[in-house]
């Protein structure tokens, strides 16, 4: 038996065999010199093959069309115009001409020097794009050596997908019924898969660091992506305590809402669960799984799927169409599009500036308010979309009133603007702001007077407390959401709101961390936004606790922030939690 430990991507246990996930291999290429006077029917070769492969993205494009979301589509769309540039196509033909290299040969020697340009500029965009440039040419020398090698060759029953990583494209290419979980050697917690994942409730560990080495395909393997390991050959004590787990984990998601929507306190009160979502993951279980609303849209996935800045129509559709989405999931439904958040670790070319300390950087408002084009063209795209639900707009990241000021001015004009050429929008949309800058947390009062609500990002809240990389494993033990200090913030957060008569919510990952995001609902907000997934739970944890049970709760955890540490509130709340619901250890899997 051997376990490995990876990142816990996506929560859920999972058991059955394996397929392991190659892409071939190196494409063998000849090499050779083309004879002269025959330079130009390897031109012929080549332009062959590329119309070939552009035919093949094209059909593909076409079918995705149908079955995924407009995301994934994008992938292939990417990939398409890289095919079609025009500098790439030439540097080809003319190593063909000059070099008097072979088709292939010629193909490569173009994509190495356009993959050494993009490594040199270090920067994660650009290292995305490489992996977009390596899909096109092994698509381009397919065709040219008829290389006829099918990854997905095999998979055609449920399987656990077990990979070295997985590019956008492979990842869309899947079949998702034959999917039943993800390890991978590499990948974070925020790539392409960790998303689907996540979003599909499939368990998924990614980071294993060498789990293709070690598994055979067909051999059945243990991953927890709750706790992000995989157990290869386990042991029967192993497999017990998993069957053990797993039936737990049955019990927990056959929990129904009985009826009552999400977020339901036993004694009837009620504290709103809705979902977070981004452009690119499919939204068709929202309802299902109990979502009231969307929290937080993250708009920022349109200009990081599209690697540039999507055009007012294309975000206007993408508004429209979640507004849509969102108005059917209840009555009280709301849809809050945060406007671009960028910066930090989500990078896009020719918009991103290098930075020395980007986490402090232009980012998020700060970058809005320094290029105003590109917010007013958001914020005209969110505006006629909020004639198709009930849209809220938010901005990200925001520190003091003088911004809050500045954006104020900028949505006024945009308003009148719209006014003028008749072109309709709700002129009550509301309009609120990201607390996850400590500053923002402390000086709540002078924001609220500008705003209709506030929604807490402990993500960032927490990271900036602390003074912790939110994504950096080594400092990992200061990333707590229940530390005193960060517990001060949100009751000043959460007490402004109150005293200014606007709603609060929290949408960063701790909402649906079962013992964090119940004490955020006993601190007093409105509304939780989570992983759609990870709704259940909570509204399972929720349906057993009355508004005094919360009031309790939250004494214990007053009453211990003066003297003791984060982990000690934790421990505290975990205990009161596992005394009030026998069933907690179950539910909260
Ligand atoms: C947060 O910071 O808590 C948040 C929800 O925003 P993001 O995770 O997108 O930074
Ligand atoms: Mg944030």
């Amino acid at each position: 038996m051997r376990t490995l430990s990876g990142l816990a991507t996506a929560r859920g246990l999972v058991s059955g065999p394996v397929f392991v996930y190659r892409d071939g291999g190196e494409i063998p290429i000849p090499e050779y010199k083309v004879p002269p006077g025959m330079e130009q029917s390897e031109i012929v070769r080549f332009k062959r093959a590329h119309l070939d492969t552009k035919r093949d993205l094209e059909n593909l494009v076409s079918v995705l069309k149908e079955r995924a979301g407009r995301q994934d589509v994008m992938v292939f769309e990417c990939h398409l115009m890289i095919l079609e540039d025009v500098i790439l196509m030439d540097e080809t033909e003319k190593h063909i001409i000059e070099d008097r290299l072979n088709a292939e040969a010629a193909v490569r020697k173009t994509a190495d020097i356009a993959r050494a340009k993009f490594e040199r500029m270090n920067d994660p965009y650009f290292r995305e794009r490489v992996r977009d440039l390596d899909d096109v040419e092994r698509r381009l020398l397919k065709a040219l050596t008829g290389f006829g090698y099918d990854p997905l060759k095999g998979l055609d029953a449920p399987a656990i997908i077990v990979a070295d990583d997985l590019t956008p494209s492979e990842t869309v290419q899947l079949p998702r019924e034959f999917v039943l979980g993800f390890a991978t050697d590499g990948g974070s917690t925020t790539s392409h898969v960790a998303l689907l994942a996540r979003a599909m409730g499939i368990p998924a560990v990614t980071g294993l660091g060498n789990v293709t080495e070690y598994v055979k395909p067909g051999e059945r393997v243990l991953l927890d992506g709750t706790a992000g390991t995989v157990t290869i050959d386990p042991d029967e004590k192993t497999v017990k305590e998993f069957n053990a787990l797993l039936k737990q984990q049955k019990a927990a998601s056959e929990f129904a809402l009985s009826g009552s929507p999400a977020g339901t306190l036993k004694d009837g009160g009620e504290i709103l669960i809705y979902a977070n979502i981004h452009p690119g993951l499919p939204i068709e279980g929202l309802k299902e799984h109990g979502a009231r609303g969307v929290g937080l849209y993250r708009s920022e996935y349109l200009w990081l799927n599209l690697g540039t800045e999507p055009s007012e129509e294309e975000q206007f559709l993408a508004y429209s169409q979640a507004a849509k989405v969102s108005s059917s999931l209840s009555p009280v439904s709301t849809i809050t599009i945060r406007v671009l958040d960028i910066g930090g670790d989500k990078v896009v070319r020719g918009i991103s500036q290098k930075e020395s300390n980007p986490f402090l950087g232009n980012r998020s408002i700060r970058y809005l308010l320094s290029s105003p084009e590109t917010f007013r063209t958001q914020l005209r795209a969110i505006l006629r979309a909020s004639v198709y639900g009930r849209v809220r707009i938010m901005y990200p990241m925001v520190s003091c009133v003088e911004e809050l000021l500045a954006a104020e001015k900028i949505l006024n004009e945009v308003k009148s603007d719209l006014d003028a050429k008749n072109i309709p929008y709700d002129r009550d949309v509301a309009v609120g702001a990201m607390i996850e800058v400590p500053a923002a947390a402390v000086n709540a009062d002078s924001l609220a007077r500008h705003l209709d609500f506030f929604s807490i990002g402990t993500n960032d809240l927490v990271q900036y407390t602390m003074a912790a990389d939110r994504g950096n494993d080594s400092v990992a033990y200061l990333y707590q959401p229940t530390n005193p200090a960060v517990i001060k913030l949100m009751r000043m957060a959460i007490e402004a709101a109150k005293r200014n008569s606007i709603e609060v919510s929290v949408c960063g990952e701790s909402a649906a961390d079962p013992v964090v995001g119940v004490l955020w609902g006993a601190m007093g907000v409105d509304q939780l936004s989570m992983s759609a997934t990870y709704i259940p739970v909570m509204a399972n944890l929720f349906s057993r606790l009355t508004r005094k049970d919360l009031d309790e709760y939250l004494k214990l955890v007053e009453d211990m922030c003066n003297t003791a540490t984060g982990q000690e509130i934790l421990d505290a709340c975990t205990a009161w939690m596992a005394q009030k619901i026998p069933e907690f250890s179950e539910i909260a899997m």
